[in-house]
Formats: structure tokens, sequence, C-alpha cells
């Protein structure tokens, strides 16, 4: 049998980060987070000074960027060239360029394309943005996690508390309503859900419901 893909897509803060983390875990399926990808890039961008509009630049970090995505007591740690970066991929000041960087033609190839390789011969859960419309358009389960704007900054918001990130509510719903716009209408692969995808609206749902409506969804899509 060929390797099992599942793709949770949705805007910021639904709750793809922690659900697809949960469902990994419970199926046994390798979690890749390719929003932390894209930071990893806008980061590495702060710290060399590189402008969004310095395309030559950008496509020399590219070069030789090394991401990687590992699991280190049960927790989801992120190197970026061999430097943990988990903590610094959150700041606000990564939030502030991230959906812009991520929507550089040169960029989404060269994530895509690592993604995809991520992928080989693996049973994975991917979340990000365009994993069932673009890196995976053959996934065999594929998923739109939503939540209303307010929703969506409030988690955030308690995430990053109990992260130790100190940003404020209204400076997150900012931010998330921005991202949204910015995702939703690039030109470059724009956050829409998929065709096939199953549609969660999850406001008024706990994580534990979604987490147990996820893992109905895919066990009857798999046999
Ligand atoms: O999921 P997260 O909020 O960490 O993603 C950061 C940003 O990366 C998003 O706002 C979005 O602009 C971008 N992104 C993307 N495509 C993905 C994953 C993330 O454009 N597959």
């Amino acid at each position: 049998m060929s390797n099992i893909i599942v793709a949770i897509d949705g805007p910021a803060g639904a709750g793809k980060g922690t659900i697809t983390k949960k469902v990994g875990e419970k199926l046994n399926l390798v979690n890749i987070d390719t929003g932390a990808m894209y930071r990893c890039v806008a980061l590495e961008m702060i710290r060399k000074n590189i402008k969004l509009e310095e395309i030559d630049k950008i496509e020399q970090i590219l070069k030789c960027i090394e991401i990687e995505l590992k699991e280190e007591n049960g927790q989801q740690i992120v190197l970026l060239n061999g430097e943990e970066v988990t903590l610094a991929i959150r700041s606000k000041e990564v939030n502030e360029i991230v959906s812009q960087v991520s929507h550089i033609v040169i960029v989404r190839k060269t994530m895509v394309e690592l993604q995809r390789k991520m992928a080989e011969s693996k049973n994975i859960i991917m979340e990000g943005r365009d994993i069932g419309t673009n890196v995976f358009p053959n996934a065999d389960v594929k998923i739109y996690l939503d939540a209303t704007p307010e929703e969506r900054a409030m988690r955030r918001y308690k995430e990053n508390k109990e992260k130790g990130i100190d940003i404020s509510y209204d400076k997150i719903l900012e931010n998330v309503k921005f991202r949204d716009n910015n995702d939703m209408t690039s030109s470059v692969a724009p956050l829409k859900r998929a065709q096939d995808a199953i549609y969660i609206d999850s406001t008024n749902m706990s994580i534990e419901e979604v987490i147990n409506e996820i893992i109905k969804i895919i066990n009857n899509n798999i046999k």
C-alpha cells in the first residue's frame, strides 16, 4: 500500500497545530507543520536583514537553508540550520512578515519541494494553507479547519501565554485578520478550501471534539 497522506488546511489559529499533533500521535502519522517552515525563512531574512523585495538574497538563503522538524520528549522542535528556533519563529517580528514571505514564488516553490520530500515513504499528517490544493492534491483525506477570527485570536493568545510569549489579544486579532486577508487574496497558492475537503467549523467545539471528529473521518476514508 502507498503511504497515507492527511492534509489539514485552514486559516491562522484554527487549531491546526494542536489538533494535527494529537491526531498524528493517536494514529501514528508523522506530523509536518509547514507554517513553521515559512516562519524559518522569515526568521532567517530578519536575521540577515533581507527585505521582501530582495529576491536575489532570498534565493541565496534558500539554496543552503536546512529546516528540520523533530519530536523531542513529546514536543515539536524546529531546527534552522542546526539551531533550535522553536520559540524564535513565533515572535511578533516573524508574525508581521511571514505571510508575505510565504507568498514569494521562489520561497513557496522551495518549501513545497521540501514538504514533498519530507513526506516520501512515510504516513503523514501535514498542516498548512495549500496542502490539499497544491502540495498533495491527491491526499487520502483533506480537511479544512475553520473558526471565527475572534475565536482564533483568543486561542493564539492563550497558546502564546503558555509558551511565555507576551503579545496582546488585540494585536493578535489584528494580525490574524491581516494574515487571513493576505493568505486568501494571494496570487500564489491562496488559502482556499479544496473542493473535496471536509469542512469543520471548530468555533464552538472543544479540542477533543475536533480530534475525535477528524479521527473518525480518517478511519472512514482509509481502509
Ligand atoms: O500556520 P502558521 O500561522 O504558523 O503559518 C505562518 C504563515 O505561513 C501563514 O500566515 C501563511 O501565510 C503561511 N503559510 C502558507 N502556506 C502553508 C503554511 C503556512 O502560506 N502551507
